[in-house]
C-alpha cells in the first residue's frame, strides 16, 4: 500500500446471516483514501454507508477482503491495537451527537483525552468550542443545547485529539438546511487548514460538493462519480 493512503480497502465484504440466507451490507468494495482527501459518500438508507465507516473505524470486522487503516491490516491486530488507532488517530462524528448528557459541553470536548491518557487541556477545549461558535456555551449540558449546537460540540470533541482522519456518519442528518451548510463549512475548513482527511457519509447528494471526491453507494456496492476523467466534486 502506498504510504500516502490512509485507508485502503481491497475487495471488502461484510455479510450478515438472515435466516438461511446471507445478506451483504457491503460487497467487494475497494477504496483508497489519500492523506488530505475530503471524500463524501452518498447513498440511500440501507446502501451500506454506516457499515463502511464501522469497518474503517475498526468497530466491526469484515467478512472477506483486506481493510488497512494507517497501514495496519485491521484483521491482523488485536482489538487493543485497533482501539489505540481509533483513540489517537480517528475522530468520529455521528448523526445524533452522542454527547454524554451528564457532562458539560467543555467536559465532553475533553473526554477523548481520558482514553488516550493525554489530557485535552482546558485552553484547547475552549479554543475548539470557540471555533465551532460556542464560546458562550462551555458550561451547558446537551439538554440545554439545540440540535445544531450539540452537533458542533461533537465536532469539537472529534477534533480534541488532533486526529488525522475524521469519520462522519450523517453528521448533519437531523439539522435544518442552514445549520447543515454551516457544519459542512466547518468540515471543509478543518480539511483545508489542517489537512485532516475527512470521510463523510450522507443520504444527501447535495453535500457532495463540499468534498474533493464523491462516491456513491448502492446496495453495498461503491462507485466514484467522475466527469471527463476527473472526480466530479473537484470540478464543482
Ligand atoms: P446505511 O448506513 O447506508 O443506511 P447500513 O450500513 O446501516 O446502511 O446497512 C446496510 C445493510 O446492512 C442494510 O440492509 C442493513 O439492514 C444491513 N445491516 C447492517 N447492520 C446489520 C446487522 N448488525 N445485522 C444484520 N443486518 C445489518
Ligand atoms: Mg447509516
Amino acid at each position: 500500500m502506498s504510504k500516502k493512503n490512509i485507508v485502503q480497502l481491497n475487495n471488502v465484504s461484510k455479510s450478515y446471516p438472515q435466516g438461511d440466507e446471507v445478506v451483504y451490507a457491503i460487497k467487494n468494495v475497494s477504496l483508497e483514501v489519500s492523506k488530505g482527501d475530503f471524500v463524501v459518500i452518498t447513498g440511500r438508507s440501507g446502501s451500506g454507508k454506516t457499515t463502511m465507516l464501522s469497518l474503517i473505524g475498526g468497530l466491526t470486522n469484515s467478512s472477506a477482503g483486506i481493510c488497512e487503516v494507517f497501514g495496519v491490516n485491521l484483521q491482523d491486530v488485536e482489538d487493543e491495537k485497533t482501539s489505540e488507532i481509533r483513540a489517537k488517530k480517528i475522530g468520529f462524528v455521528f448523526q445524533f451527537s452522542s454527547l454524554i448528557p451528564t457532562l458539560s459541553a467543555l467536559d465532553n470536548v475533553k473526554l477523548p483525552g481520558v482514553f488516550t491518557k493525554q489530557p485535552v487541556g482546558e485552553a484547547r477545549a475552549k479554543e475548539l468550542l470557540d471555533w465551532v461558535g460556542l464560546e458562550k456555551q462551555y458550561g451547558r449540558y446537551s439538554a440545554q443545547l439545540s440540535g445544531g449546537q450539540q452537533s458542533r460540540v461533537s465536532l469539537a470533541r472529534a477534533l480534541a485529539n488532533q486526529p488525522e482522519l475524521i469519520l462522519a456518519d450523517e453528521p448533519t442528518g437531523n439539522l435544518d438546511i442552514e445549520t447543515e451548510l454551516e457544519m459542512m463549512e466547518l468540515f471543509k475548513e478543518i480539511n483545508k487548514t489542517k489537512g485532516t482527511t475527512v470521510l463523510l457519509v450522507t443520504h444527501n447528494p447535495e453535500l457532495a460538493k463540499f468534498g474533493n471526491r464523491h462516491l456513491v453507494m448502492e446496495n453495498g456496492l461503491i462507485s466514484e462519480k467522475m466527469i471527463n476523467g476527473s472526480p466530479e466534486a473537484v470540478l464543482a
